[in-house]
């Protein structure tokens, strides 16, 4: 029996329009609309890649998406995470090789893939950005080499993971891997919505090579024959170009009122529920869609996301992560893992999320010390800022405060000053310092106004400051001396938690279907591959879902989909 018919009798856990799968005897007793050998469904970054991988291998394909494509890719901050000697690498004079590059992701990845498997990822790496390049997308050589959550517009490569924190450093060298996609300088003081540098070439390609693309069509179900292979999808689509046409305007009415501010900063809520009320409109229209078959001769691959944007599987999977901010697209409902599921594909890890909580820039934020509910510290705060997400959620209850000092305020707010960061970091400092700081000349007072055990952050600051007084690596967490400032009165809190009102934690979803790491074939709850059925990018559990690091989502897509290509096309 498959799951998906399971799955209709336990519809509670279900939350999803995909419907139980179409069941049909053969090819034959199906009038189809459309034939291809690949269908992809989810035009994004893991669905370019399939796509174009395909293509120059010489299937047919027809891609289909829910909206206009380029999902979470096109509206990214374009970090693609590489390594092991790629040709930027190289031209900015950067030592890395693919065991270096191995050392250091099996400490992020865990055993989440096998070694096998994350071997190749490092292996095919740099081979990987010629792939790129070759495809049109340009990157830039410029270094920076310190830490930092997201670099300055004028730099194009640096460290957007954990590699120069101490603890890491013990097993890999630091080698500088999140590759940016080229854009402007004043284009990329906006660090998100850059991802079409990487997703406009690849989609030009693809069209180049012959893709039929099919936008505003969502695919609601697999087509399923006597021998439990997965022959084509059912798609519904607007076939009245009226009804398109106010249905796009709607969407491209709430897209614009969510880009009026980046996610990470406050107020975004208040458009963002905007958006959502304009979005509601539209969907009101979907009911008059109709449907079309579009069969797939030689596979269907699920490409079409995580599921961050459905607060009920949020719910389901994550409830722990409930009050973060959603980190994707509208189109990010879960729908390619649960088309999976209605024929038998098994999930991982969808209690795995990525929680971004980024407080440097401004590197001296970093030089304070994060405490929890308990009034202790738990981290080497200036550790990647979703290694810091996570650990908050997953063992501190979602509750933090970085106590900072003085001067450790007043340096903060003169490096985000001037143009020396980004217009968000600058914002989003400035906004937590002027308006949720709480100040104290005395470290009790401060323990007193933001209601912690003033003892134990007592015993803290004394241990924090002697490490710091010392500077002989004596930091219960490791935390470089450099970075290890004594913190002295008037001291400042600043509510970091999940749910802080002024710092927002956006949050994106890593599990998925688990297929097999040879071919992308989803798998069933017997280890056997689904017939016809791949998965890949955030639909699928690849290198990034254990812990997310800036670009290794986009970098996993791109593996991710040119592996099942290559097994689609008999390669
Ligand atoms: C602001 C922001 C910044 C980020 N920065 C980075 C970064 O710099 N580097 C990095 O690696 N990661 C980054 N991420 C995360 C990364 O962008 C995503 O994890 C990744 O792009 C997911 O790619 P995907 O191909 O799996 O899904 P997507 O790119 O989201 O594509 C999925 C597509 O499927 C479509 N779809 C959904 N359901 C259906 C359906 N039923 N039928 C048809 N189509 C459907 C959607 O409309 C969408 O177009 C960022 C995310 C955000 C939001």
């Amino acid at each position: 029996m498959f799951q998906g018919e399971g799955m209709e009798q336990s519809s509670q856990n279900w939350f999803s329009s995909v419907e139980t799968p179409i069941k049909v005897t053969g090819r034959d007793a199906v009038s189809w609309d459309e034939s291809r050998d690949l269908v992809v469904v989810g035009f994004g970054g893991a669905g370019v890649a399939t796509a174009l991988q395909s293509l120059d291998n010489g299937l047919s394909v027809i891609a289909l998406d829910k909206f206009a494509g380029g999902g979470a890719t096109i509206i990214n901050g374009a970090v693609v995470y590489a390594g092991g000697g790629t040709s930027v690498q190289k031209e900015a004079d950067i030592a890395d090789t693919a065991d270096n590059m191995f050392n250091y992701l099996k400490q992020e990845a865990e055993d989440i893939v096998s070694d096998e498997t994350l071997r190749d990822f490092c292996d095919t790496s740099p081979e990987m950005i010629d792939w790129l390049q070759d495809k049109g997308v340009k990157f830039g050589s410029t270094v920076w080499h310190k830490k930092t959550s997201y670099p300055g517009p004028e730099y194009f490569v640096y460290h957007s993971d954990n590699s120069l924190a101490t603890s890491y450093k013990k097993h890999a060298t630091p080698a500088a891997r999140g590759h940016r996609g080229y854009v402007p300088i004043e284009e990329g003081r906006k660090a998100t919505n850059l991802g079409y540098s990487i997703f406009n070439p690849l989609k030009q390609s693809a069209l180049d090579k012959g893709l039929q693309l099919e936008t505003y069509h969502e695919v609601r179900q697999l087509v399923v024959d006597d021998n439990q292979e997965i022959i084509g999808v059912m798609a519904l689509y607007f076939d009245n170009e009226k009804l398109l046409k106010k249905y796009q305007k709607l969407k491209q009415r709430a897209e614009r009122l969510l880009m009026i501010l980046p996610p990470i900063l406050p107020g975004y809520n208040f458009f963002a529920k905007r958006a959502m009320a304009v979005l509601e409109k539209a969907k009101a229209l979907e009911a008059q869609r109709s449907q079309k078959m579009i069969e797939a001769k030689k596979g269907v691959m699920l490409s079409a996301g995580g599921f961050i944007y459905n607060a009920d599987m949020l719910n389901h999977y994550a409830p722990k992560y409930n009050a973060s901010l959603p980190l994707g697209t509208e189109g990010d409902d879960g729908s390619g893992i649960r088309l999976g599921q209605s024929v038998g594909g098994i999930t991982d890890n969808m209690d795995c999320i990525s929680a971004w909580r980024f407080i440097n820039p401004p590197l001296s934020f970093g030089r304070g010390f994060i405490v929890n509910k308990h009034g202790n510290r738990f981290i080497d705060e200036l550790v990647y800022g979703a290694t810091l997400g996570v650990e908050m959620v997953e063992n501190h209850e979602g509750k933090a405060w970085l106590i900072l000092d003085k001067n450790l305020v007043k340096a903060a707010l003169e490096e985000v000053s001037g143009g020396k960061a980004l217009n968000f970091q600058r914002d989003l400092a400035r906004l937590n310092v002027w308006f949720a700081a709480v100040k104290s000349p005395t470290i009790e007072g401060l323990a007193k106004k933001l209601s912690l055990p003033a003892e134990a952050l007592k015993v803290q600051l004394e241990t924090y400051n002697q490490a710091a007084r010392a500077q002989n690596g004596s930091d219960v967490y490791e935390k470089s001396d450099d970075d290890l400032v004594e913190i002295t009165g008037p001291f400042y809190g600043i509510d970091i938690s999940l749910d802080a009102k002024l710092f927002p934690c956006p949050a994106l979803t890593l599990g998925g279907l688990k297929i097999n790491e040879a071919t992308g074939q989803v798998l069933d709850e017997n280890g056997k591959v689904v017939k016809g059925l791949y998965a890949s990018g955030r639909n699928a559990i690849g290198v990034s879902s254990k812990n997310y690091v800036s670009g290794l989502s986009v970098a996993d897509c791109i593996f991710s989909g040119r592996r099942a290509a290559q097994h689609i096309s008999g390669h």
